[in-house]
């Protein structure tokens, strides 16, 4: 099949400030303690970035207690329950903690909403392990909910006495009909409108939302278990443009281009940007290819590194 095949590039796509600070953390701990060091999960939610780390010599564990004595253990950018923590610390393991500023500013507004004697409502998905650290961050626990259906069922101590917050790379969109149902059951309730959803699943969903109204095929690479990858998928779905999430160029299936004159792609926060390159090549043995990317919102945030890592001659030193 020889296609001539416009492929559009959305922007910003693929790697946020919370995950180049995330593997940042663990290039330079490797640097700095040489191998090995122990990442609790993987450190960001793709197994390119995760292989490529683990080749350099991290190795990742699911919990505190697959760690060594001694070893230094890093905490992803998902962040961790409190417990977590504790027994990291009750073992005396040095930690460098991971966690993305966004994730541990909605810790601490819960942890807030909790001191003020407000029962705690998130919006997020069961079972996601940014969801259960900061579940397990909220003194007193918190209810779970993901949509406006869940928000009927909800059985609360006292209706004048609530908050919510919300996990950081979820749907604007339907976070924001879930908020609205909250607020239309409990019209007293707290809480940060969307703003807990991260400026970089803001700009990716809105910088999709662009792609999908020019494009007969929209392709996102991210990994499956990446939540942020989802939506922009679960985006071209709702526009009406065919729409796949795959790891990388090898997932593509030449069918999906039938009849497609124009392809979108973007990445969610945790892909790089060499998968993309990937895939434009791969596409190129089809056919002519012709690539523009979208003008799209400038991002410019970076975050410190932790003190511990910081010597103050990193990218990201004053920042
Ligand atoms: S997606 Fe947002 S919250 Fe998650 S690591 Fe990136 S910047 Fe932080």
């Amino acid at each position: 099949m020889t296609k001539n095949l416009k492929i559009l590039l959305a922007s910003p796509r693929g790697f946020c400030a919370g995950v180049e600070r995330a593997i940042e953390i663990v290039e330079r701990a490797l640097e700095i303690h040489g191998p090995p060091v122990y990442v609790r999960h993987e450190i960001v939610h793709n197994k390119h970035v995760v292989e490529s780390l683990r080749a350099k010599g991290a190795v990742f564990v699911e919990e505190v207690s697959d760690v060594p004595d001694g070893a230094v253990t890093i905490f992803s950018a998902h962040g961790v329950a409190e417990k977590v923590e504790i027994e990291a610390n009750d073992r005396g393991l040095p930690v460098i903690d991971a966690t993305c500023p966004l994730v541990s500013k909605v810790h601490k507004e819960g942890q807030n909403h909790a001191q003020k004697g407000r029962e705690v409502i998130l919006i997020g998905h069961a079972g996601h392990p940014e969801v259960e650290g900061t579940q397990g961050r909220i003194p007193g626990g918190v209810h779970l909910v993901q949509t406006p259906e869940d928000v009927a069922h909800l059985r609360v101590k006292d209706p004048k006495a609530l908050s919510y917050v919300t996990q950081t790379t979820l749907s604007v969109d339907e976070t924001r009909d879930t908020i609205n149902a909250l607020k239309n059951r409990f019209p007293a309730i707290v809480g940060p409108d969307v703003k807990d959803i991260c400026y970089a699943t803001q700009n990716r969903q809105q910088a999709v939302r662009d792609l999908c109204t020019r494009v007969d095929l929209l392709l996102v690479v991210g990994a499956k278990n990446s939540s942020n990858s989802n939506r922009l998928r679960e985006i071209g779905g709702e526009i009406g443009v065919p729409a796949y999430l795959i790891d990388d160029a090898s997932m593509l299936d030449p069918k999906w281009l039938d009849g497609v004159a124009t392809v979108g792609i973007t990445a969610g926060a945790s892909a790089p940007e060499e998968l993309v390159q990937e895939l434009i090549r791969r596409l190129g043995e089809f056919g002519d290819t012709q690539v523009e990317e979208l003008k799209g919102v400038q991002e410019n945030i970076v975050f410190k590194l932790p003190r511990e890592l910081n010597d103050g001659t990193g990218p990201h030193a004053g920042a």
